[in-house]
């Protein structure tokens, strides 16, 4: 069956960190492609002062050079707030036949009881948690101890055998990046976020006047 990828994240702004995880994720799975998905309203965050179209546009140029990669802006064009239940209620009937994978850092996995329905998410799609530099795991233990982790070196071939409901642990760590420190170093003028994001997304955030002190 084929495999596709689900990334959601708020994306202010995207980064590199984002970037190797769908990609790491892309060549370990062998997803046919990745849809990446920013949220209008975010349920855990506040909602970001730059817009979510600001945003789908970072996106968008981020994965301008990965054809596999492709911007989905179904949360922007729905009202209220972004819940990935909807959303993968809504993929599902768009790819009826696909199995689907939603790929998430562990630092969204350790919150998932909070989320919006999450004990139905694996009636949609299985889940692959991937390492994130310094975060907690615990989370992730209690789902080995329940039985539902199955080995990243069986993923590839249980995930495109099922369309939903396995669960596995990817212990890649992409770059120690986030959107939170880049913000606060672009309104400091600290040129060190200018690694960490890729140039033309850094040139959109100086052309637009984006993450000033400001905003
Ligand atoms: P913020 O710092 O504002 O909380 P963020 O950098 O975590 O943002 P999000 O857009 O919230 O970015 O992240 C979307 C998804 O990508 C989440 O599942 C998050 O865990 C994951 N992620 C982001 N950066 C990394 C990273 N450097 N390593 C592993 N996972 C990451």
């Amino acid at each position: 069956m084929e495999l596709i990828g689900i990334f959601g994240g708020t994306f202010n702004p995207i980064h590199n960190g984002h970037l190797v995880l769908a990609q790491t994720v892309l060549d370990t799975l062998h997803c046919t492609q990745i849809r990446v998905i920013p949220a209008a309203v975010p349920p855990h965050k506040e909602t970001p002062a730059v817009t979510a179209q600001h945003r789908a546009a970072m996106v968008q140029l981020a994965i301008q050079d990965h054809p596999k990669f492709v911007l989905d802006t179904c949360e922007l064009e729905r009202q209220g707030t972004s819940y990935t239940i909807e959303t993968l209620h809504l993929l599902r009937r768009c790819f009826p036949d696909q199995a689907l994978c939603l790929m998430m850092g562990q630092d969204s996995y350790q919150k998932l009881p909070s989320w919006r329905r999450w004990l139905e998410l694996l009636d949609y799609c299985h889940v692959l948690v991937v390492h994130r530099a310094d975060r907690d795991n615990t989370l992730l233990l209690h789902a080995e101890h329940e039985g539902k982790l199955i080995d990243i070196a069986a993923a590839p071939t249980a995930f495109a055998q099922q369309a939903n409901g396995l669960i596995s642990f990817l212990p890649v760590t992409p770059p120690d990046i986030s959107s939170t420190r880049i913000r606060e170093q672009l309104a400091h003028n600290d040129h060190a976020t200018i690694a960490e994001i890729p140039p033309q997304v850094l040139r959109y955030i100086q052309q637009h006047h984006l993450y000033q002190q400001s905003n």
